[in-house]
């Protein structure tokens, strides 16, 4: 299934790479020992070095390192053991060094590969160019007075990690489905919270069109989008723009381009001509940075199982269907509660009351699986007393009604509402021998062979009990009573 843009003279590939900023989950900052909680008092987790006091050194911080090796391994990429520190310089208000402390022609990982699940059950696999450390920049609140611009520098100084995909995607699904992988998988090494409302991941779009067989065009740049609907969007309507340039005779130029999803258009920011020149150089202040094989090859023993290993694992060891393991695995909460909900249960009943009964719910009101007002201890008990019987699969969804709003365990709801199941051979003969005395019309229609009447007699019967008789052993006394 690939995909294109039919335009006037047919169709076109959209070519697209991705450069992830991931802010680092670390209580300090790159460099400094500030405090990186998001939503403090402006400037008030601001160090001499962070506000570039003269005379004032970095010195790296060995969790942030440490972050991001993890992430590298995580992205199945190259660790480099000697990577290297660099002065970018640019002029900005809220960067009061005048550069930025970032990684350029050593970046501490190397070459890597993300693996995407596509909604037709194929997996692409997409490569990462690089990951590098870098600082981030304050912020500067325009929004506060009418004449003023006032600086937050907050955030001067918190790492980042810049992850650079190679150009292999091709269409917006692919990115989307590109930036959600990403996201599972720092989340699930902890390693960046990927919240892109907050401002923790962010994404900078290259973008590119041609015609199938072509080398690459030129690309622009679509800076800070922040949110994945954006991001899918934004390729759309920047490939289509271009298409419109190429089509009419003109040409595409290199440039930075803003995203303006309320105008759903994307317009210049800055040209190729006006672009940076950087000046980048090795930071006097900082050595390499040298890694042993031994500390990298002890990290990769602690990282935690990461998605693709646990989906693998959902199928193989519990018989999940290849959309159910991915879905279950798909955020470490989820895996977790879900076998939790499973330990010594039918796994299949547990992603299915896991996926469909609890996520329906969690869906309609907004929450995350830690939210969930079912705790995944209950939800299991309610399995179990399905699996021996003591509740029918209908009644059980009466139960998970009530467990939602009260939060009870479900064998203390079972007990006090009297919902245990029948399966008391002689008070199901009861009902099925009186529902045939009561019905002599339709019991003679099963006997003169019309046998579809055996579900309206069951329904009966299902009604006369309240719902709790064993529906099997009904279904088994009546066809020997009306049988005779
Ligand atoms: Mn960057």
């Amino acid at each position: 299934m690939t995909y294109s843009i039919q335009g006037k003279t047919g169709d076109w590939e959209v070519v697209i790479g991705l450069e992830v900023h991931a802010q680092v989950t670390s209580d300090a900052k790159l460099f400094s020992g500030a405090a990186t909680e998001f939503g403090a008092e402006p400037n008030t987790q601001v160090s001499l070095v962070d506000a570039a006091m003269p005379g004032m050194l970095p010195v790296i911080n060995a969790k942030c390192v440490e972050q991001a090796v993890r992430t590298g391994l995580g992205l199945n990429a190259k660790i480099n053991l000697t990577s290297v520190f660099e002065r970018k310089n640019y002029f900005y208000p809220d960067l009061p060094f005048g550069y930025q402390i970032s990684q350029f022609l050593h970046p501490v990982v190397g070459e890597g590969i993300v693996a995407l699940d596509m909604p037709d059950g194929t997996v692409r696999e997409v490569g990462v160019e690089r990951l590098h450390l870098e600082q981030d920049a304050g912020k500067s609140l325009h929004d506060q007075n009418p004449h003023k611009t006032y600086i937050d520098l907050n955030r001067a100084g918190v790492a980042l990690m810049e992850i650079v995909s190679k150009p292999d995607l091709r269409s917006p699904e692919e990115a989307g489905a590109y930036l959600r992988k990403m996201r599972t998988i720092l989340r699930y090494l902890g390693t960046c919270d990927g919240n892109m409302e907050q401002g923790s991941m962010r994404c900078d779009v290259n973008v590119s069109v041609r015609k199938a067989g072509e080398g690459l065009r030129t690309r622009c740049e679509i800076k800070n989008v922040n949110s994945v609907r954006f991001v899918m969007q934004a390729i759309e309507i920047e490939a289509e723009r271009q298409i419109d340039l190429y089509e009419g005779g003109g040409k595409v130029v290199q440039e930075t381009r803003l995203y303006d999803p309320d105008k759903g258009e994307t317009r210049s920011m800055r040209s190729k001509e006006e672009a940076h020149d950087y000046r980048y150089f090795p930071d006097p202040d900082l050595l390499p940075l040298v890694l042993d094989q031994a500390y990298v090859d002890a990290l990769k023993a602690k990282l935690p199982e990461l998605p693709d290993v646990k989906k693998a694992r959902f199928m193989s060891a519990y018989g999940l269907s290849l959309a159910d393991a991915a879905q279950l695995s798909g955020e470490r909460e989820i895996a977790e509660y879900f076998e939790t909900v499973a330990q010594g249960r039918d796994p299949k009943l547990a992603a299915n009351w896991t996926i469909n009964e609890l996520g329906a719910v969690l869906n309609k009101r907004g929450l995350s699986i830690t939210e969930s007002p079912v705790s995944a201890d209950h939800l299991g008990n309610l399995i179990g007393l399905i699996m021996d019987n003591t509740i029918s699969s209908k009644i059980a969804k009466d139960v998970f009604e009530v467990m939602l709003e009260t939060g009870e365990d479900p064998a203390k709801i079972v007990e006090s509402k009297g919902l245990k199941q029948i399966t008391d051979t002689g008070a199901i003969e009861a009902a099925v021998d009186q529902a045939i005395a009561d019905n002599p019309t339709q019991a003679e229609q099963y006997r003169s062979g019309d046998q579809k009447v055996t579900g309206w007699f069951v329904g009966q019967i299902m009604k006369a009990t309240g719902g709790k008789a064993n529906p099997k052993m009904v279904n088994e006394l009546l066809r020997k009573k009306l049988g005779s």
